[in-house]
């Protein structure tokens, strides 16, 4: 198994913008490791670098305590599975999977021994003799990582691997991605645009935007204690509501504050409820199942609230909005960055 560190990776292309502005972080041995951001943000651009398609010029790149700037990418360990997982047709599930091994110069017995051992691991021994047209999606993809994993790679980077799939088919392979994590225990480098994604797969998330890395940590601490408002509104679905600490009732803390309130730390009332609430009314609502999404007005703007269905009042036009500000985020209004709030006053969080 082998960890990766950047060292203040930059990237710009001849006559362009600077794409990477200065990302570093260390990826421990075995980790998952999801890289999320919005579409443009570099993610693909920093993979391509760490899998050797793309020179990295300025900055360094370690694979395994080793500086692989200059390695070739057949000679840096490493796996990658793209969104368009690039099968041959003509060929079987055996010969796909076997495929690199050729190349490398291992003989016929051992390549066949090899990818079935593989397709053993991700049951797909039935369909060893079957040719990618008649493989369902996941089949396929499935296919496509075995490849990656019949090269015993210990480091596999995946760009967007379940983007081409429909809804059932990208959980339930997402499941299978977490479980292969497991048996593996290889280091996976996995990009996505997609917070579900990041927040269901990854030891730890690197939140991107416009070429910087903004927070590398663990799910839990990106969703709970979000470096800013940027990270707070791309993680966390339904997304987050903000409002300025001004159009609050009763609010006797600082000014200049935006304060980050996640749909469930909301309630809906059908009366005053008295204390921290807001009079609302229902312009819209979706059903997710279990509860309700509430899209609501209110003096403080626009607010979305999660509800268990038997929660909601009968008179929609007239409402109110109880909120909790121990489970709430605080941004200062200028930076954006998030402030922790103790009796002694603000402080930027992490500092
Ligand atoms: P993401 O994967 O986050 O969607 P990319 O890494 O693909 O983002 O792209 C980041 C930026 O770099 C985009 O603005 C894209 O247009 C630009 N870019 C990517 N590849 C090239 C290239 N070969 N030449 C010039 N610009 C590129």
């Amino acid at each position: 198994m082998s960890g990766i560190s950047l060292r203040d990776v930059r990237k710009s292309y001849p006559n362009g913008p600077r794409i990477l502005h200065g990302v570093s972080l260390d990826i421990t041995p075995g980790e998952f490791v999801v890289i999320v951001g919005p579409s443009g943000c570099g993610k693909s651009t920093l993979l391509r670098m760490i899998a050797g398609l793309d020179r990295c010029e300025e900055g360094l790149i370690e694979i395994g305590g080793r500086r692989a700037n200059d390695l070739a990418p057949q000679d840096r360990d490493i796996a990658m599975i793209f969104q368009n997982y690039a099968l041959y047709p003509h060929m079987t599930v055996r010969e796909n999977i076997a495929f690199g091994l050729e190349l490398r110069g291992m003989r016929k017995g051992d390549r066949n021994a090899r990818a079935e051992d593989v397709a053993r691991t991700l049951q797909l021994e039935p369909y060893l003799d079957r040719k990618p047209a008649a493989l369902s999606g996941g089949q396929r993809q499935r296919v496509a990582m075995g490849r990656a994993m019949a090269r015993n790679a210990s480091i596999f980077l995946m760009d967007e691997p379940l983007s081409n799939l429909d809804n059932a088919l990208r959980i339930t392979m997402r499941t299978e991605i977490k479980e292969l994590h497991r048996t593996l225990g290889a280091t996976i480098i996995y990009v996505t645009h997609d917070q579900t994604e990041a927040l269901s797969l990854a030891d730890r998330v690197a939140v991107m935007k416009d070429g910087h890395l903004l927070q590398f940590d663990r799910p839990e601490v990106i969703y709970d204690k979000p470096k800013n408002r940027f990270v707070a509104s791309f993680l966390g679905m339904p997304p987050i509501n903000f409002v300025e600490s001004e159009a609050l009732p009763g609010w006797n803390g600082s000014p200049g504050l935006t304060i980050g309130l996640r749909p469930d730390v909301l309630a809906v009332h059908g009366d005053n409820p008295g204390g921290a609430a807001l009079p609302a009314r229902l312009v819209l609502s979706e059903m997710t199942g279990s509860e309700m999404l509430l899209h609501c007005e209110s003096p403080a703007g626009r607010l979305t609230v999660t509800a268990p269905r038997r929660d909601l009042p009968v008179d929609t036009g007239k409402l109110w909005i109880s909120y909790d500000l121990d489970r709430a985020l605080f941004f200062d209004s200028q930076s954006g960055d998030r402030v922790e709030l103790s009796r002694g006053g603000r402080k930027i969080a992490g500092h």
